[in-house]
This record gives structure tokens, sequence and C-alpha cells, in this order.
């Protein structure tokens, strides 16, 4: 008899209705690829409540194991750079999308999508910080090299309280940034304080339709939520200044103007995780391991067991997820 393992699976019927069950699973059901990985940790991002709710088509064939992200040790390798026993990360390439996913003990993938797991990071504080993390650090590496240093003035991140926010708030903190800190939870002002946020704003501030330039409140940002409140964050950005763009939580729209493009310079830079290239990668997971403090980490992470991730999942997708969600495999 062959080992199982549990997994998530995610099917369609031929009404195109969705379903997720808690299956068995073996090696010969997992997808092509020249490495096998022991999942060791995981993580709920907001695209995989996507994914298990079916609320947006981030499953792209099915039935499809999501889990767009994990952390584990190498069994077996084909590929060169990788042998048993090696640990390492994954994120994004359409795994958890197109390529069978996280949420299962084991993963089958190609090696040319893994990364080395950063020396003193454990699988677990790896998945703390897991793809909004790393997207965090995407969107503050694009910040710096468009000039936008702690002397340029105040940065704003907005969906403070959620994983790219939380993960964003720690690192500009860390670096020496006055960040202003943009939440619709209230609430959780002391916590996004304690991560390093100089100042914390309502989210109402900023999710009225835009004016084109409004004043000018800070030279920079990382902007999760998309919409009307990337509209607001551009037309309050100082001259010269730039906001990364990484997400959509408040929608895919963006009702601006070109007003802040060409009357103050600003720039708006665009930050993709699933696809970056392997050393923008490896860059990206060496700053997060030098300037992201572990004990921080431990703040703005929880942590469940594989039973757990279907609630989380609707939990991302409805904003009761505070900060990042660890699974424990
Ligand atoms: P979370 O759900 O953890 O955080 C999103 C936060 O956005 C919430 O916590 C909430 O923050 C705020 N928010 C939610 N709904 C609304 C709304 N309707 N209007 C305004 N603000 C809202 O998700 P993640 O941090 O994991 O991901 C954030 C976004 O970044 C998602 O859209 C995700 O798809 C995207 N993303 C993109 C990546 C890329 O490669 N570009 C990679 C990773 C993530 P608060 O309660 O503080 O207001």
């Amino acid at each position: 008899m062959p080992d199982t393992f549990k997994a998530i699976l995610v099917s369609r019927d031929a009404e195109k209705k969705q379903s997720v069950d808690v299956v068995d699973l073996t090696e010969a059901d997992l997808m092509e690829g020249d490495v096998t990985v022991a999942v060791e940790a995981t993580t709920v991002n907001y695209k995989d409540g996507l994914a298990i709710t079916g609320k947006a088509p981030v499953v792209r064939r099915w039935p499809l194991v999501p889990g767009i992200d994990f952390a584990g040790t190498v069994i077996s390798s084909a590929h060169p750079d990788w042998r048993k026993g090696d640990h390492v990360i994954l994120n994004g390439w359409g795994v958890g999308e197109t390529h069978h996913g996280a949420y299962a003990g084991r993963a089958r993938v190609k090696g040319d999508w893994l990364v080395p797991l950063p020396e003193g990071m454990s699988a677990h504080d790896a998945m703390a910080v897991g793809t909004a993390g790393y997207t965090a650090m995407l969107s503050v590496m694009a910040l710096e090299r468009h000039g936008i240093v702690p002397d340029r003035g105040p940065v704003v991140v907005t969906g403070a309280a959620g994983g790219v926010g939380s993960v964003a708030i720690s690192i500009l903190s860390s670096l020496g940034y006055h960040v202003i800190a943009s939440t619709g939870r209230n609430a959780e002002s002391p916590y996004l304080i304690d991560l390093g946020a100089a100042e914390v704003i309502s989210r109402e501030e900023l999710s009225q339709p835009a004016k084109p330039l409004a004043k000018e409140r800070w030279a920079g940002g990382v902007d999760s939520v998309g919409s009307h409140t990337l509209a607001n964050v551009l037309s309050m950005t100082s001259y010269g200044g730039a906001i990364a763009a990484c997400g959509l939580a408040g929608g895919m729209d963006l009702p601006s103007s070109v007003a802040p493009f060409i009357l103050r310079g600003v720039s708006l830079l665009g930050i993709d995780s699933v696809m970056a290239p392997k050393q923008v990668r490896l860059e990206a997971w060496r700053r997060v391991s030098a300037d992201l403090d572990l004990e921080k980490l431990s703040t703005l992470s929880r942590t469940i067991g594989f039973d757990g991730i279907i609630d989380a999942a609707h939990d991302i997708v409805e904003g009761r997820i505070r900060g990042r969600v660890v699974v424990d495999m």
C-alpha cells in the first residue's frame, strides 16, 4: 500500500458548481515536477481564500489542491539544485491555481520554482512571512529603487491589519520610515502601533471617490487595497513620490486621474509576486531574513492546523483575519 496523506481538493461539477473536500492522496496523484517536498508549513493568503470560497477565478484546473505557498523538506529530487533533506520555500508560479498546491502533506513541483529556506528561519517563520510578507518586501524594495528613503517623508500602508499590510509596517518601521497605517478596524490600532506604525488613520479617509489632487501627505506607500483607496493615496502623494500597488482587497478598479503623474511626477510601481524571477525572489527572502524582526513576526501571526484551513479561508475574504495565519502541517 502506498503512503497516503491528507489534502484539500477543490472540484467542479458539470454545472460548474464548486465543492471543497478533504481527501486522502498518494504521491501518484501529484502533478508533474522534478522535486517532491514534504510540506511542513503553509499559510492562508487572501488568494487562497478566493480559491476555496470560489469568490474569484483563482483555480483554473479541476480538481485541484489549493494553497499558493509552502515551506518544507525535499523528499526526492531529479533537479541538479536540490537534494533529499534540503529545506525549501515555494511561492507562486501558478501553484494552487493550475498546479496542485500546498494544502496536502506532499507537493511535487519544478525545482526551478524553489528557493532555499534562509538560514536562521524555520519553515514556520517562512510561512508567517508567506506570499503576503514576501510581497510586502518586494514592495519595499520597489520603493527603495525609486529613491523613497526614510528622509523623503512618511509612507502610508493601506489594508494595514492584513497580511501584506502588517509585514510592510514591520519592515518599513525597522528600516526607519515614519509609517502611517490605514485600517478599517480601529480596534487594531494598538496592534499596528506595536508593529511600528507611527500614526493610524481610518480607512474611511481614503475610501471615498478621489479628487485629482489633494493635500500632500506622504512620499510613498504600499497599497494592498486598490480602487478608491489607491486613487486617494496617489492624489495625496508628494512631489516625485511613488506608490507600490500590490493588491485589490477593496476592488480591482482604479478610478483615478493622470493628475498625480503629470503634475506631481508621482510613480505607480506595479508589484507581482507570482512570476517574479528567481534572482528577485532570492533577494527578497534575503532581505526578509535581514530586515524583519522575528519577534514582530510572532506578534503578527497565529498558528492553526490543517483542519482550520477552510474556516480561515472564509474568514480572510470576509476581512476577519489579523496579520498572518500559519498552518502547521
Ligand atoms: P488580507 O485579507 O490579510 O488583508 C487585506 C486587508 O485589506 C484587510 O485586512 C483589510 O485591512 C483591508 N480590506 C479588506 N477589504 C477591504 C475593503 N473592502 N476596502 C478597504 N480595505 C479593505 O490579505 P493579504 O494581505 O494577504 O493580501 C492583500 C491583497 O494583496 C490582496 O488583494 C491580495 O490578493 C494581494 N496580493 C497580491 C500579491 C501580488 O503578487 N501582487 C501577493 C500577495 C497578495 P484593514 O482591516 O486594516 O482595513
